[in-house]
């Protein structure tokens, strides 16, 4: 009988190694545990879970040998890990490898929406350049200031590369770091007054839920840039929308989005809003690497070695 269940839709290369290390059940979803019959079940004791789905204390009761929920991302917050500590069973995540991809993104939306590089591409393409003349000028994002909302592993790659584009950098942690020299603000109101671009960072759930509020939004301004690769939730989105659509908010750069994938309308028809469909860490390389983390933190639990990233 398994010892693992796979859980979420695996790429063909990453089910295939997750076969031949293991040889788990599949299912697709959390929801589908509990339909697995009660042998397979009660043989369980690690999980490769991949999705934002919420994995809650009911589908680990469903689990009664479970000692690991090993998660294929850094972000967990679909896993509650007050109920996985509860129950003695530990969670793992896949920090660092995805710090490049996802920086990489965030400043590319920054870019890409300061330089209007989607309605420029537009006019190229629909005949307009060689009908109407030169696109209309944008505006200079190098040397701006940018505001960095939770310098953690992810914030302070971003940080480093927005550096490297000359600007001065300030940043919201819950304490000041150390830093080349980089501003600290205690209030994220403060920040986004101090800045032309704020960047989130943080991590999801409850505890950072609206983090960038109405008032954080009112303080970023009509010529202010949002870029969120973090979570939808971080960020009042109905206070987003509404100060994008009046202009009170000069734009946006969004990787994540509340109830992705069927993210707001409101979003679609805004010509100010920059859309990425989640995937900052979504290249070849950065994704085997989550996958293989994910299997190595499986294979010493298996093991009884210690597990290589820890979360509870
Ligand atoms: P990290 O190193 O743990 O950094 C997280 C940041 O969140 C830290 O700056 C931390 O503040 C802050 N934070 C945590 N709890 C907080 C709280 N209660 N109140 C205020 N701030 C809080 O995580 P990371 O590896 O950089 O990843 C960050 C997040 O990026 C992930 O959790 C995930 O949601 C997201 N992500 C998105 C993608 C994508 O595809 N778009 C890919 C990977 C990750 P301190 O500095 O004060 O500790």
């Amino acid at each position: 009988m398994t010892k693992t269940l796979a859980i979420g839709t695996f790429t063909d290369t990453d089910r295939t190694a997750l076969v031949e290390a293991f040889d788990p059940v599949f299912v697709a979803a959390a929801g589908e545990v509990a339909d697995l019959d009660a042998a397979t079940r009660d043989a369980i004791t690690a999980v490769a879970f991949k999705g934002h789905a919420a994995f809650d204390g009911a589908v680990m009761d469903a689990l009664p040998a479970l000692g690991l929920i090993a998660n294929y991302g850094v972000g967990y917050d679909a896993i509650d890990v007050a109920a996985a500590d509860a129950r003695g069973i530990k969670v793992t995540n896949t920090p660092d490898v995805l710090n490049d991809d996802v920086a990489d993104l965030a400043v590319g939306m920054l870019l890409m929406q300061g330089r209007e590089m989607e309605h420029a591409s537009a006019w190229a393409r629909s005949g307009q350049w060689k009908d109407k003349g030169e696109y209309r000028l944008n505006r200079k994002i190098s040397g701006g200031r940018a505001g960095i909302v939770g310098l953690g592993r992810i914030g302070r790659e971003i940080a480093d590369r927005l550096a490297a584009f000359k600007m001065e950098i300030h940043y919201f942690s819950r304490s000041a770091k150390d830093t080349p020299g980089w501003t600290h603000h205690a209030d994220p109101v403060a920040l986004a007054g101090a800045v032309d671009y704020l960047i989130v960072s943080l991590v999801g759930g409850a505890e950072t839920e609206k983090f960038v509020s109405a008032g954080v939004i009112e303080a970023l301004g009509p010529d202010g840039i949002l870029v969120n690769i973090s979570r939808g939730s971080t960020v009042d989105e109905a206070a987003l929308l509404d100060a994008l659509e009046d202009g009170r908010l000069g734009g946006a750069a969004l990787d994540v989005f509340l109830g992705e994938p069927d993210i707001d309308p409101r979003f679609h028809a805004l010509p100010n809003v920059v859309i990425q469909p989640h995937q900052g860490s979504g290249t070849h390389q950065t994704r085997a690497a989550m996958a293989g983390l994910q299997r190595d933190n499986i294979a010493a639990f298996h093991a009884g070695d210690a597990l290589l990233t820890p979360v509870n």
